[in-house]
Order: C-alpha cells, then structure tokens, then sequence
C-alpha cells in the first residue's frame, strides 16, 4: 500500500515505531515548560540546520501548519500589504488571507510554463511572497528565479517569503537567498499533519522587532522570545516535534536525498513523455516540479487509471482545480520508496481506457 498523494502523504514506516516510542518514553504528557522538552527543541532546531543546510543565524519557530505560517506573515511582517506572485491554487489562497489581514495586499497570476519577471514587483513591496513548489499546479521556481526575485527585494528593502510547503525536506534550497521559509511536515518529511516549520532570516527576525505587532498568541516577535529559551507561545504538538526529530536523526543530508529525487522525477517525466496516452501536464522542463508530478490523458484514461492503482493498493494523488478530471498527480516525497514507483510505472504501461 502506498498513497502518492501530495498531501497528506505517505509516512516514513518507521514511524509506526518511533510512535510507540513516544508513548513508552512519556513524551505525551512531558511538560512543554520543562527541560526535557526544551532540549527536545533545542536538538530538533540543531538537526533541522544540519540536515537541511540551514543557516546558523537563521531562526526556526514551530507552527501547526503552512496555513498559519500564511497569517502570521501578514500579521507580523506586513504593515500595509505584501506582494503575490502566484500560478496556482495554494499561492492564490495565500494571496486571499494576507488580503483578509492586509486589504492592500495584491497579487499577480503567471502561466505554468512561465517564470516570473522581477520586475513585476512593484516599488513600495514590503514583503513579496511566491511558492517554490507550487502542489497543485506541479511547477517550481528554480533556483536563478528566486535568486533574481530576491535580488530585486533587496534593491527594494523588501523581504522574501517562500512558501516551500511541498519542497522543504526534499529538494535543497538556498536558504539564504530568501528571508521566510515555511513549509508543513505531512509532505516531504513523510510524517503525519499537525506541525509546522516557519524560518526566518536575521532581517525578517530584525522587521518583526521594528514592527513590534504582538497582538496575536502567534505574533511572530512573541514566537521569537520564547524560543531565545527554546519554548513555545503555548502547547505546541510535542508529539509530531518529537517525530520530526527521530526521522532528522535517520535522514541523509539534504544534497543526497535531492539527487535521489531529481533522478527519479527525471525519470517520472521521461517516462511520460515516452508513452503515448500520457503526457506531463507542465510542457516547459524548467518550471517542471520535482517534488509532485502531474500527468495529463483523456478523462476516461485518468479514471481507470486511478481505478485500477486502487486496486493494487496504490493511491494517485487527484488533479486540481480547472484539471481534476484530466490529470492524475504523484507526489515525489522522500518517503516513498523505488519500489513504489516501479509498481506504478509497470501499471501506467498496461492501461487502457
Ligand atoms: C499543502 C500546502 C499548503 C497547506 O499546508 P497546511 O499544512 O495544510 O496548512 C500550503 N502551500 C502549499 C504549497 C502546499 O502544498
């Protein structure tokens, strides 16, 4: 059994074991005020910043989703409104809660096969905010895009903020070329929902300070105190910082885990572009996410598709918006093993409508 689904998403088997663990360990009722959990936290920061190649003076606060990190942005770092480049549903949706918060806030929508121009950022931008890998299109900003949005921030005084939601733990990222990352655990880090991962640069931790806003249990500037002690502004979800922990401490660096990936979603889009009832949804190969695939057939392709994975005990991510009968995603998350993509691709060869 294995779900491709991009969110929620497969887990990492072994998390079967670390849960048990949690439990026998006494990690469910350990109090979030005392040492033990703030020396949890304070590892879990460490083995984040290794793993992932995370800058030292960079700082990591929990959240309990991608979502929350959407609000806490607008309400912590934008003082009249941010700036959205967006070219699918989840950076449209951002866009519409910083609006709820910040009414000045705007956006600009670009093409699947496009990267957007930095000069689409208007002057008086104070933080601009894009999707790295946006799931429900499958694109992705390569690396020189987002150099060269964060290059124009810069001229401007601006901050960037990525949403990296369905990237962060599976491709690497330059980390210092931007100034808020975040992103959720139920997706490249193979564990359950509930937690969340909001990094920020000494800049973005410095507009928080000037802003002061500490109207809210999640305002940034009350986050950042707490965890100067490795704490948090409530009770956060020890269970899931715990589990997030554990399967840091089993991962390959970063740099390994995003070759493993790249060559197989290489693979993924070859495979498609070789088979005559499938193509890749994204035509353009440099705006191609590696992390989520998304394949185009006929509508009666797609449902059989589906139909017959499920029979095998495979789930296929659905299609999004404007393409949910015409295209079937896979999601390209590190906890997902080979073997499951050569069930899938050995079914892909044999279907029929
Ligand atoms: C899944 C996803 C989100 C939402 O994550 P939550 O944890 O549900 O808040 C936001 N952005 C992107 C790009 C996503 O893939």
């Amino acid at each position: 059994m294995y779900t491709f689904n991009p969110g929620p998403s497969q887990v990492y088997p072994a998390v079967r074991q670390y849960l048990a663990a949690a439990f026998d360990e006494g990690w469910l009722s350990v109090p979030h005020r005392g040492e033990r959990f703030t020396a949890l936290v304070r590892q879990t920061v460490a083995e984040l910043k290794t793993k992932l190649n995370i800058p030292q003076d960079y700082f990591i606060f929990f959240t309990s989703s991608a979502t929350e990190c959407w609000e806490i942005i607008a309400q912590s770092l934008t003082e009249r409104g941010s700036f959205h480049l967006y070219n699918g549903s989840f950076g449209e949706k951002w866009c519409d809660y910083a609006r709820a918060l910040r009414p000045a806030s705007r956006g600009h929508q670009f093409e699947l096969e496009e990267v957007p121009d930095a000069a689409l950022i208007p002057d008086d931008a104070e933080v601009v905010c894009i999707t790295q890998n946006e799931t429900s299109t499958a694109t992705q900003l390569r690396d020189g895009a987002v150099l060269n949005l964060y290059n124009r921030c810069q001229q401007l005084g601006a901050l960037l903020a990525v949403d990296v939601t369905s990237s962060l733990g599976g491709i690497q990222l330059k980390h210092i070329k931007a100034d808020v990352w975040f992103a959720s655990v139920q997706k490249c880090f193979g564990l359950p929902a509930g937690l969340g991962l909001l990094i920020c640069s000494p800049r973005a931790v410095a507009r928080a300070r000037e802003l002061g806003e500490k109207g809210h249990y999640n305002s940034l500037l009350s986050m950042y105190e707490k965890m100067l002690n490795f704490q948090t502004t409530h009770t956060p979800n020890v269970l899931n910082i715990y589990l997030l922990c554990r399967v840091l401490l089993d991962r390959a660096p970063i740099k390994a885990i995003d070759q493993h990936l790249r060559d197989r979603a290489a693979r993924l889009y070859q495979f498609f572009e070789d088979n005559p009832q499938f193509s890749p949804l994204v035509q353009n190969p440099d705006t191609r996410s590696t992390t989520v695939v998304a394949v185009q057939a006929a509508p009666a392709l797609i449902d059989e598709t589906k139909r017959r994975a499920a029979a095998l005990g495979l789930t296929l991510g659905n299609g999004y918006g404007k393409w949910a009968k015409s295209t079937f995603r896979i999601a390209n998350f590190p906890a997902l093993p080979d073997v499951a993509f050569e069930q899938l691709t050995q079914l892909l060869t044999t279907v029929q409508a």
